[in-house]
This record gives C-alpha cells, sequence and structure tokens, in this order.
C-alpha cells in the first residue's frame, strides 16, 4: 500500500504485518518543537516509513524524511534555506527487552501497548538532522568563510606601519 497519508498514531505491528509503506506531508508549523531554532514554520516535511519483519521476524521500520528550514547563517547573520534529510532504521521492542540481539545499524525503539506517535518519532528525527552551527554554502555567504579567522591582515600591516615610521623618525637626529 503505497501513499497512504500519515496517521499521527500508528501500530507498527500490524504494518508490520502487511508490509506497509506510509508516504505523505505534514506541515512544519505543526512540529513545534521543530520550529523553536527556526526563523520561520512556513514548509512541509516529506515522510516515508517502511515498516517490515526482518528475518528473525522482528518488527522494523525504515524513516526517510526530507524538509527545508529558514535558519540564521551564524557567519553572515542572514537567513538561510537549509535541506534537511535523515534516514533511519528502527528495532521495535517491548518496554524492557534485551536489545543486546538487535543487529547494528538500528535504533532501539521501546513501545508498549500504547500505538507509536509518528509525528513525535519525525520531530526527534529531524531535530538530530539541525546544523549546529548553521552557515550557508561558502560561495553563497555574505561574509567570505575565513573572514573571520586572526590571521595577520593588510589592515594591520598597513596600520603598524605610521608607528614604525614616526619611531624611525623620532630615532633620526637629523630630522
Ligand atoms: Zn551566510
Amino acid at each position: 500500500m503505497l501513499n497512504d497519508p500519515i496517521p499521527p498514531h500508528v501500530d507498527p505491528r500490524k504494518l508490520a504485518d502487511r508490509g506497509t509503506t506510509l508516504q505523505g506531508e505534514l506541515l512544519l508549523a505543526n512540529l513545534e518543537r521543530l520550529c523553536d531554532p527556526l526563523s520561520d514554520n512556513v514548509g512541509t516535511v516529506q515522510a516515508k516509513f517502511v515498516f517490515e519483519r526482518d528475518e528473525r521476524k522482528a518488527v522494523v521500520i525504515h524513516s526517510f524524511i526530507d524538509t527545508e528550514v529558514k535558519m540564521v547563517c551564524q557567519r553572515c547573520l542572514e537567513l538561510v534555506t537549509l535541506p534537511i534529510h535523515s534516514e533511519c532504521s528502527y528495532a521495535v521492542v517491548k518496554e524492557g527487552a534485551n536489545t543486546q540481539s538487535l543487529p547494528s545499524g538500528y535504533d532501539v525503539l521501546e513501545l508498549g501497548e500504547d500505538p507509536l506517535d509518528l509525528q513525535a518519532l519525525i520531530e526527534e528525527e529531524l531535530l538530530l538532522a539541525l546544523p549546529i552551527v548553521p552557515a550557508h554554502q561558502p560561495e553563497e555567504c555574505q561574509q567570505p568563510a575565513g573572514a573571520d579567522e586572526p590571521e595577520p591582515s593588510e589592515d594591520e600591516v598597513t596600520r603598524s606601519n605610521p608607528f614604525s615610521v614616526l619611531a624611525q623618525l623620532k630615532r633620526d637626529p637629523n630630522v
């Protein structure tokens, strides 16, 4: 079943039994915690979840999430639009289950009898995928890369010259 809309809550075990793929869009504005560090909340999130059982019959979920967010570039302080992509594989386990036998590369998702909150999962993944220091690509940034690094600049050289010239003049008794 392709392109089912993304319901807010699902039972991953049932969906895995049916081999369901959920795919849909939701509004950025609905993800309040995600929008907190963003400059605006306009936009959509594209999400796809593939539910299946692996060879050991464990329930696994593969997520594919894409969006674009606007943040403040930490180099030039202008807005920057950043594409965000996140992919994860989850192994669904019962609460308190032994997770040592899980294959590597899976995030453990403990789930009791309650349905899985897909919206919260999307929000959590996107929060982790946000850059810690948002910035433009160097060629798109108003502030060229390296401009804020303390290198000896031409400015400093020319600034120091008048003083050294003055010092020389003072030492020269003929002036
Ligand atoms: Zn910038």
